[in-house]
């Protein structure tokens, strides 16, 4: 098929899935399912098994079994070649997945596609970890000894992901805990389930062997049976800091090991000396890509007040040519919210912005649709760092511009809110961008660039926004124990007076 192409949702039918727990499809053992319905469209097009705690009793014990029965002693070698092929499939698989991503998230189908080909190349690198799982070697510690510090794999790993780039955010912790010796298994957002159980199915068309990756789907009380779950030896979770900081409490009571990958509010400081053009575009791609659903949303543009008012006219001219619309149409650039209450959250966000002093230069409403799930993309000025516009996590295309008058104050307004996720700076000064990428709390900087990634480089929040780092080569250490074995060098001289042969 054609990656230019548009569907049409009269031509999708509804799919019905199964769980994958020890290599085979299967229901709930409670029989119970939930279906899910493209937001854009209001028709179910898929359907789930409700996991209960008999389900995830059966996942944890074939992943520990899969752990214990050679996985955790498996050359890197073969764990790579394993890892490279999956990366193989999604390719092959591409476009099946794009499309099963944007119906139930309602993404446009065009940031489906970009998202699907990124995952691949998540598993590919991964791939190349397996065979750099490198620990340390001491030989300076005197005559009488020598130490390797060497990584192994934690066990049990849980994971659980949001719905907002499921089959990218899955894959920034699947392949680096397998590559790492890890079995797993994984709880995706029931809203967006499809895509995770379709990569499970080519993790074992890719040969890796029964029980290493287990899928469950479910929500809240399927996540929290993982979460309580005695055999589990890791939690990797990426979704809101909200129920975020409560799995990290219920994981420490049990001092279970936890990484963390939260929300974001993440600030754009644009100065005087920034590249304007470039600016704008930034400020819209950043607002509206993934419909502003977006842990990395560039949403709170900090903007020189000597330019403030022309970049905002710029931004609102810009935002009037973004195509809003059926996600299905390759050319559509901002699709559907997610569901009614999200919409409703980004509704009381505007509103709260409004009755707070903000001036709305466009959007606020309803985007006239095929159903009410659409928003219009919303730009903000008048915007003080104390509004709830301004410092909480909207999730949705809303943009809010504040101006500053020198750095400090721009540093200041951006490290203003409890999160840490990222930021960006647009200045063609190489001193004051490199001042502001110092002075800045956040895991990413961008300068003169926004949202890229890249496997190579490690991801992750300071504050609210997370516990650890995914991606790059740090990720094999995230997903492992660190283990110290001292080695004595010649015969042992005893040293207790009461030893028998002192
Ligand atoms: P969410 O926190 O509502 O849900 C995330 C996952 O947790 C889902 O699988 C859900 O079923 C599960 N869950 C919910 N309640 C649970 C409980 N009590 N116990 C165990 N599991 C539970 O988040 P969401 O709405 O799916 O995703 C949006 C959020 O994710 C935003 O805050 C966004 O910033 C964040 N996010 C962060 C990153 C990152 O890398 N930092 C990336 C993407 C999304």
């Amino acid at each position: 098929m054609e990656s230019s192409q548009s569907y049409s949702i009269e031509d999708i039918e509804k799919v019905s899935r199964q769980q994958l727990i020890d290599g085979q499809d299967v229901e709930s053992v409670s029989g119970a399912r939930f279906t899910r319905e493209s937001p854009a469209h209001g028709v179910v097009v898929s359907e789930f098994p409700e996991s209960d705690l008999a389900d995830i009793d059966a996942a944890v014990a074939a992943a520990r079994r899969a752990f214990e029965s050679g996985w955790r002693t498996l050359d890197g070698a073969s764990r790579a070649k394993l890892l490279h092929r999956v990366g193989d499939l999604i390719r092959r698989d591409a476009e099946s997945l794009a499309i099963a991503e944007s119906l139930e998230s309602g993404k446009p189908i065009s940031q489906a596609r970009g998202e699907v080909a990124g995952t691949a190349e998540l598993w590919e690198y991964a791939a190349t970890l397996a065979r750099h799982n490198i620990g340390d070697a001491h030989n300076h510690l005197g005559p009488d000894v020598m130490a390797l510090s060497v990584y192994e794999p934690v066990g049990v790993v849980g994971m659980i992901t949001p719905w907002n780039f499921p089959i990218l955010i899955i894959s920034q912790k699947l392949p680096f805990a397998l590559a790492a010796g890890n079995t797993a298994v994984v709880k995706p957002s029931e809203s967006t389930s499809s895509t995770t159980v379709m990569l499970a199915q080519l993790v074992r068309e890719a040969g890796f062997p029964d029980g290493v990756v287990n899928v469950v789907t479910g929500g809240a009380q399927a996540g929290s049976a993982l979460v309580a779950h005695r055999d589990v030896d890791m939690l990797s979770f990426t979704g809101s800091t909200r129920v975020g900081r409560w799995l990290a409490a219920a994981a420490g009571s049990d001092l279970n090991k936890v990484e963390l990958e939260r929300g974001g509010k993440n600030p754009q400081i644009v100065t005087a000396k920034a590249d304007f053009h470039a600016a704008v575009d930034a400020a819209v791609f950043g607002g509206y890509f993934n419909v502003g659903q977006c842990c990395n949303s560039g949403s709170r543009l900090i903007v020189h007040r000597s330019i403030a008012d022309e970049f905002a006219h710029a931004v609102v001219a810009r935002t009037s040519q973004v195509p809003v619309g059926d996600p299905l149409l390759a050319e559509t650039q901002v699709g559907a919210i997610v569901n009614g209450t999200q919409l409703e959250t980004i509704e009381r966000f505007v509103a709260e912005g409004i009755s707070a002093g903000a001036t709305m230069l466009t959007g606020g409403a309803h985007f006239p649709g095929s159903t009410q799930l659409f928003f219009e993309p919303t730009v903000f000025t008048n915007v003080t760092a104390d509004m709830s516009i301004a410092r909480e996590e909207i999730f949705g295309p809303v943009l809010s511009i504040m101006p500053f008058d020198n750095l400090t104050e721009a540093v200041a307004i951006a490290n203003g809110t409890e999160y840490g996720l990222s930021a960006g700076i647009w200045s063609d000064d190489i001193n004051e961008a490199l001042t502001i990428a110092r002075d800045v709390r956040a895991g990413t900087i961008w300068v003169n660039r926004w949202m890229d990634g890249y496997p190579e480089l490690a991801f992750g929040g300071y504050g609210s926004s997370g516990i650890g780092r995914e991606l790059g080569r740090q990720a094999i250490a995230e997903f492992s124990e660190l283990k110290t074995i001292q080695l004595q060098v010649g015969r042992r001289t005893a040293r207790w007076v009461n030893a028998p042969d002192a």
